[in-house]
């Protein structure tokens, strides 16, 4: 069974065929599509669902589109789903600056990581919403990840995500429980 992932990221494609061995998991560079898919939606749902039925329609494959992002009640839900581009497009550091700053005066430091993953085939469209709950530190804490790994400790641990393996990490991680719930499906 084939499942196309929306995506050109080598590294998400490894990891989804890690944790679901009995498809074959295949990325756009796979099929040569190289065309930019706007993702303009106003929620992980929306973005999911827009790079997944772009897939499916461009390829008749069972496709996965996948929205992620760090949700911090405090801040009204920001980052959200401008994690990627809060401070500077994928800028890591200048996006984790952002949010120690605005939760500088901040005593309640809840926050989540989610992933929506949309499947589209012929049958329609399906949704698997994974999350990780924790609180965003005061400081940078960790080598390891990437995005905001290095300002969140995950309830039940003393670490950041940024200070675990990344073995470690994918055991608990939202993307995780999301393929979790695609696989119980
Ligand atoms: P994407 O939808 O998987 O591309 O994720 C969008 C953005 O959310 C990333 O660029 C990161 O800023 C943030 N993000 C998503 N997942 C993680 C994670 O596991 N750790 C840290 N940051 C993440």
């Amino acid at each position: 069974m084939e499942l196309l992932v929306a995506t050109h990221n080598e590294h998400k494609k490894e990891e989804i065929q890690e944790m679901l061995p009995e498809y074959k998991v295949t990325s756009l560079t796979d099929y040569g599509i190289f065309d930019e898919i706007i993702e303009d939606g106003n929620s992980f749902h929306e973005n999911a669902a827009i790079k997944a039925r772009f897939c499916f329609r461009k390829t008749g494959k069972a496709s996965i589109g996948d929205d992620s992002g760090l949700v911090i009640p405090a801040l009204d839900g920001r980052p959200g789903i401008y994690s990627a581009r809060y401070a500077g497009d994928h800028d890591f550091k200048a996006n984790i600056a952002k949010v120690l700053a605005e939760m500088e005066n901040i005593d309640d430091r809840r926050a989540y990581f989610v992933t929506v993953m949309c499947l589209s085939d012929e049958k329609g469209e399906q949704y698997f919403e994974g999350k990780v709950y924790g609180n965003i530190t005061r400081e940078v804490r960790g080598e390891n990840g990437f995005g905001y790994d290095p300002i969140f400790i995950p309830d039940s641990y003393e670490i950041s995500f940024a200070e675990m393996s990344p073995d470690d990490k994918n055991k608990i991680s939202h993307r995780r429980n999301a393929l979790d719930k695609f696989l119980n499906r």
